[in-house]
């Protein structure tokens, strides 16, 4: 039903592409299999159909339809959901959580691997090389969940784009290596080429009269498909996800050579620095940032503190209204400033979520203040402990205040809710004084007179 949208749609519509390889003549292909450069496809023998999602463009996008199939740039497979996202033109439609590549939850991969694949030491390899570089992703071996990946035997090294949903394939064929295999473990953690970065211009040059006229499209940047995508650090020649320069060669001549005219392999032995960030990018949890209360009916923002490599979809409590969003914050209202809550604000990057919990309405203070050991002689301490109160000022009638720092006058203004006190030895005993304000600016006073003791000729605490 997909593919008859698609042929329907075909005129009007938009999106994506990705690069990849092949096509280069058979001597340079051997060449850089030898060189551990050997591209991915995921039929390299076999073609299908052909669709242009964005036929109208000087660069329609390219997905091809093999074995039941939608294939991407050769060695992406992209499910029909993920197709029909690329198709749509309306790319208001598109953005949050629409974008293409689902992340893992909690950078957890779960996975089975077929008895029948020769050699699984390629696949195992890879998974530890994933593991042992990139400490915010896990593979588990799965046991009933539901998502996961299944490394099974392929005509070709391919993998589907992200977290797809239910049991998703990583195709690998005997000729797959080590390094094809880690490539297709990141397209599958979400990762797209390198080649489509939208600031590969300053750093390559590509030879379109060299490429294979059906090819173009996989030189696309994500940007001229219309996808949200996303890139770290400078181009990165030694990523896992770059193409050689002889890919999709029609004449034995480089597609792609850098900025001085040079070709270059593509690296396929082990993730670069710039790969290891860019995962660790998405997978790593953000923070949200902001107060921890709400006052009244304040509207308060709310940042995320790290770059967000997707649009994030937010939500928020059933007590808070959205004023407004964007891609980095969030401006939030209590619904009823009259009441005090709980409140959470949540934000879901394509499966990477994180939750920011709050306390809307009035903030509460300090209801007592708690001195132990009752009674005193010296080196007591004094504790006033509640959510909601931000500073402190503390005061003693006599005797001096030994923890935290003082001002000049032995009185303490800040931030911490625990003093030291050491009185002096009085039999009429001490005043210890605080004032406790909350985020909102409300104030709350407490007194406590504390007697003392010291009789006992040891100096311990003795009540009178
Ligand atoms: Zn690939």
């Amino acid at each position: 039903m997909l593919r008859k949208k698609l042929m329907l749609g075909a005129l009007s519509l938009t999106i994506v592409s990705c690069s990849h390889d092949i096509s280069a003549p058979e001597s340079i292909q051997k060449n850089a299999e030898t060189s551990f450069s050997s591209p991915e496809k995921a039929y390299p023998h076999e073609k299908g159909e052909i669709f242009y999602l964005n036929s109208k463009s000087s660069n329609p996008t390219r997905v091809d339809f093999i074995d039941g199939k939608f294939i991407w740039n050769n060695d992406m497979i992209l499910s029909e959901d993920q197709v029909a996202k690329l198709n749509n033109p309306n790319l208001a439609e598109r953005a949050g959580s629409n974008d293409l590549a689902k992340r893992w939850p909690d950078g957890i991969i779960y996975y089975t691997i077929a008895r029948n694949i020769p050699d699984q030491t390629r696949i195992t390899d890879a998974i530890a090389h994933w593991e042992a570089n990139v400490p915010s992703i896990r593979f588990v071996e799965r046991t009933s969940e539901t998502n996961y990946v299944m490394f099974t035997v392929g005509r070709g090294c391919s993998s589907f784009l992200g977290m797809v949903g239910g049991r998703q394939y990583i195709f690998v064929a005997s000729s797959c290596n080590t390094g094809n295999i880690i490539h297709e473990i990141g397209h599958s953690l979400g990762l797209i080429h390198e080649i489509q970065r939208t600031d590969r211009d300053s750093a390559i040059l590509i030879n379109w009269e060299n490429i294979v006229n059906e090819e173009t499209s996989h030189f696309n940047t994500y940007a001229d498909d219309n996808i949200n995508g996303f890139q770290f650090g400078p181009f990165d020649f030694n990523s896992i996800m770059m193409n050689g320069s002889f890919d999709y060669s029609s004449n034995g001549l480089p597609t792609i050579v850098k900025l001085d005219g040079s070709t270059f392999l593509a690296n396929r032995s082990s993730l670069s620095e710039g790969d290891l960030e860019t995962v660790s990018k998405m997978y790593d949890h953000p923070e949200i940032n902001g107060t921890s209360i709400i006052c009244d009916n304040r509207s308060v923002t709310y940042n995320l503190d790290t770059f967000v490599p997707t649009a994030p979809s937010w939500s928020v409590s059933s007590n808070l209204q959205i004023i407004s969003s964007s891609n980095i914050s969030i401006t939030v209202q209590a619904l009823d400033s009259s009441t005090s809550d709980e409140a959470w604000i949540r934000t879901d990057m394509n499966g990477l979520i994180t939750t920011k919990e709050i306390w809307i309405g009035k903030p509460l203070l300090p209801t007592d203040l708690i001195h132990e050991p009752v009674f005193t002689c010296v080196g007591s301490t004094i504790t006033a402990k509640i959510l909601g109160a931000e500073t402190y000022e503390w005061s003693i009638s006599r005797g001096t205040i030994n923890f935290p720092a003082l001002a000049n006058d032995n009185t303490y203004v800040g931030s911490s809710d625990t003093i030291s006190v050491e009185p002096v030895n009085d039999p009429n005993g001490f005043t210890v004084q605080v004032k406790a304000t909350n985020s909102c600016g409300e104030t709350n006073y407490f007194s406590k007179f504390i007697p003392t003791n010291c009789n006992d000729g040891d100096g311990g605490s003795v009540p009178l």
